[in-house]
């Protein structure tokens, strides 16, 4: 995998543009897509100040940021992807709206192109057979912020190929990034594990065993967690709390896995957290 290794990342939001950010730093010719000019020019405006916060950090220099940008590109149409060696997809979490991407994706493409979903819980087996490639197809879970968050859950499915498998860990790696194997079941390993807690946080709120402040503590102090379960439901979006919850309640039928009503009810009411002003918490 020489400097001409192409790689494309559909979705310029929160994610999107993280991941063109390390991709680009990592020497990868890095086209970055949406359909909106406003969110692309948003996540340029977004990746420069990053990088201006890396320079004064130390971290690169002033020729390392101008090399940096010049390694990106961004365009609105979905066929500049043609020539890609990996597409990495983060679109909203919609089921429907990935579908839909991955079956373009696979017609526009090259065979040999491998098509990844930055997807926090959606089947990635699921999304591999709504192509002619399921070999090719593998989950990508960087975290939020990717800039700095070390991990990346890497997704096989049954089809998955070793080469396919061996690519990704070896651009990971090659991104500074550690990426960790795992097999495709509902919410993976990384949210299997913590949206259950967050959930719980909130029904110890709902039933009023502590106030949120002391939920948060008691978190934090106990268990040595950096962020309390309902401050970092707050970060990662209540409305994407509530989606990873869904799908491991009908993926493994099992009530353990209900979404808190007090959740339901605030997701409705548009409280999502940071990106709404306002969560458990309130925000400027
Ligand atoms: P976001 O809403 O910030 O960004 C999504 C972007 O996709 C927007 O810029 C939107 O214009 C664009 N988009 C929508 N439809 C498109 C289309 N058809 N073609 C091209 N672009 C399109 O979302 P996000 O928070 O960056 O999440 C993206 C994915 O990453 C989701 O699957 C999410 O579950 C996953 N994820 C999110 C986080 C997180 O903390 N936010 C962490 C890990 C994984």
């Amino acid at each position: 995998m020489g400097k001409d290794f192409k790689i494309a990342i559909i979705g310029s939001g929160t994610m999107g543009n993280g991941i063109a950010h390390v991709s680009a730093q990592s020497g990868f010719n890095t086209l970055l897509v949406d359909i909106n000019q406003n969110q692309l020019d948003n996540a340029l405006s977004t990746i420069e100040k990053n990088l201006d916060r890396q320079i004064n950090k130390n971290i690169i220099s002033k020729t390392d940021k101008k090399n940096i940008l010049n390694n990106i590109s961004i365009n609105t149409a979905i066929q500049s992807c043609k020539d890609m060696d990996l597409v990495i997809e983060a679109i909203p979490e919609k089921y429907d709206l990935k579908v839909s991407i991955f079956k373009e994706l696979d017609f526009i493409c090259k065979k040999s192109t491998i098509l990844a979903s930055n997807t926090s819980s959606i089947s990635i087996s699921n999304l591999g057979n709504q192509t002619k490639r399921p070999e090719n197809i593998i989950g990508m879970h960087f975290m939020n912020p990717v800039p700095i968050m070390k991990l990346i859950e890497v997704i096989k499915t049954i089809h998955t190929s070793e080469s396919t498998i061996k690519t990704i860990i070896d651009i990971g790696k090659k991104m500074n990034k550690i990426p960790v194997e795992c097999n495709d079941y509902p919410g993976f390993v990384s949210n299997r594990i913590l949206m259950p807690m967050i959930n719980e946080a909130i029904f110890c709120l709902e039933q009023n065993v502590a106030t949120k402040e002391s939920i948060d503590q008691i978190m934090k102090l106990g268990m040595a967690h950096p962020m309390g379960p309902l401050e970092l439901a707050d970060f990662i979006g209540l409305d994407v709390c509530l989606d990873i919850m869904e799908v491991l309640w009908i993926g493994f039928n099992d009530s353990k896995y209900r979404p808190c009503t007090l959740l339901k009810t605030m997701v409705s009411s548009g409280l999502l957290g940071r990106k709404s002003g306002r969560g458990f918490y309130t925000y400027d």
